[in-house]
């Protein structure tokens, strides 16, 4: 009976967070897992490249502290050094630096805000904690804007913040009760930069799978699950044409990417024709020192900018050095990449005078995926998001940034992959045995091969 052995439970399309939790988890219960990931190094959107003594992570990453993420990381006891970032700063409008006003008090003084603003925006900070999110998931932000009765000015200051705590510059479709959920979540629990970066996480979640049993093949990309309308999922087929054969498979990969696997009409049409991406051009800057190390953040008000030295927190550059990452939010919209580098350098010109001689690497990246789909009002917010069972395919779950009832960025893909990998437990515990099946057929053919 070698075939047992060899016999896949679980199969996982994508080695980005999402199914490499998935992966540790049901290895973990001892269920045979295998994990394809098409590129050549796993890790997705979380992979840190180390560039002359910088980690380079895609992009300005940061945990929330009091997100689902940092549960299921410490569920699976996985350890990392997070640090609260150095808030040092400026917001900028009309192209003038203004000292941040997180406080109370520099809240009072700020020019940033008018004085009825000011009195909006304090009155609603004191509020924050006890809003219910939940009755205003179908709600966009713009409505809850207008029914708050927030002047121009508020608006505009609460849209630099909530760019700041979800990436989504899009009001117009964006959940309220969601936003204000992680709006919440990132005021009462801040962020974690991670010491030398998301690759930790990638490769704890890795070690902690291979540990338990799992296979990783990288380099390893699947062309379509196998799937009947009576019987469910089969398996899947790989690049090479070759095929796998599994009780049950979870794609921890974006909507598009799912519809293309699965092929036939689907559902999952419907949930990749319905994903708007939230995007963001970012340039990560590494230099020997830091012209001006007491202004570690920028925030743009009246433009959608982003500007943290992650070094200044997090172990990332090496002694004396800084690792910069800056970004611009874009809306569906948004007309020229060349224009953002051109505004994220105008950024660093602003808050780093002299940063051009410093430079030792730096990276733009003009189209970044950062959540395969914003949180639309238009559905129900979060409880309307899809998965992580797929209705009408047995054995097929999702995982991932755009999945689940719970959170956003990151902190859906891990919290999905968690439950997509309870309910294969759950769906797997009602399968018959396979090694029952076969022994059968055995005794029913005594020449039946099974090598
Ligand atoms: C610029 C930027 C900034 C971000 N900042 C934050 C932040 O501050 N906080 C936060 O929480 N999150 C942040 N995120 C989001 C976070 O990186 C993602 O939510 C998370 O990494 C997604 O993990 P995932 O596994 O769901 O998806 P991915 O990382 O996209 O992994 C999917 C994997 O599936 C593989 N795959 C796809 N198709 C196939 C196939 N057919 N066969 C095999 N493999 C396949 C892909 O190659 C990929 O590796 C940011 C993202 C970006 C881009």
């Amino acid at each position: 009976m070698t075939y047992h052995q060899d016999q896949t439970d679980v199969i996982i399309v994508g080695g980005g967070l999402a199914g490499l939790t998935a992966a540790a988890f049901l290895a973990r219960s001892g269920r045979r897992v295998v994990l394809y990931e098409k590129a050549h190094d796993i890790g997705g959107r979380a992979q840190t490249q180390r560039k002359n003594g910088f980690y380079f992570n895609l992009g300005p990453h940061a945990l929330y502290r009091f997100g689902e993420g940092v549960k299921v990381l410490r569920e699976l006891g996985l350890e990392f050094n997070g640090h609260f970032p150095k808030l040092n700063g400026v917001l900028i409008k009309k192209g003038q630096p203004h000292p941040l006003p997180f406080q109370p008090l520099s809240l009072l003084t700020t020019k940033v805000l008018s004085w009825p603003a000011k009195w909006q925006v304090m009155r609603l900070m004191a509020a924050l904690p006890k809003i219910d999110p939940v009755p205003l998931e179908s709600l966009t932000v713009r409505d809850w804007f207008e029914e708050q009765g927030f002047n121009a000015d508020t608006r505009m200051y609460l849209q630099a913040l909530i760019r700041l705590a979800t990436y989504t510059a899009d009001i117009e479709h964006q959940s309220a009760g969601a936003t204000i959920a992680q709006v919440q979540r990132a005021a009462a629990g801040n962020v974690l930069y991670v010491d030398n970066g998301w690759q930790v996480l990638v490769d704890g979640l890795r070690r902690l799978a291979e540990s338990a049993g799992a296979i990783i093949e990288s380099g390893a990309r699947v062309t379509a699950i196998d799937w009947t309308g009576e019987q469910g999922v089969s398996g899947v087929r790989l690049a090479d044409s070759s095929t796998r054969a599994a009780a049950a498979v979870i794609v921890a990969a974006s909507p598009a990417a799912t519809q293309t696997l699965v092929g036939q009409p689907s559902l999952i049409d419907r949930w990749a024709k319905a994903a708007i991406p939230v995007k963001a051009a970012v340039l990560d800057v590494a230099l020997k020192r830091l012209p001006r190390p007491e202004t570690t953040f920028a925030l743009g008000v009246d433009q959608p900018l982003y500007l943290s030295v992650h070094s200044a927190a997090a172990h990332l550059a090496p002694e004396g050095g800084a690792l910069i990452h800056t970004a611009k939010y874009l809306d569906s919209a948004d007309p020229d990449p060349q224009l953002a580098e051109q505004e994220l350098a105008g950024l660093l010109d602003l808050t780093q005078p002299g940063w051009r001689e410093e430079v030792v690497e730096q990276r733009f990246l003009p189209d970044m995926t950062v959540i395969n789909a914003l949180i639309p009002a238009e559905q129900g917010g979060l409880l309307g998001r899809p998965g992580p069972e797929v209705p009408g395919i047995a054995g097929l779950y999702v995982a991932g940034d755009w999945v689940g009832p719970v959170g956003m960025l990151s902190d859906a893909s891990l919290a999905s992959a968690r439950q997509a990998a309870q309910l294969v437990q759950d769906y797997l515990a009602q399968q018959p045995p396979l090694s029952l099946e076969l022994s059968s057929i055995e005794i029913k053919s005594n020449s039946f091969e099974l090598a």
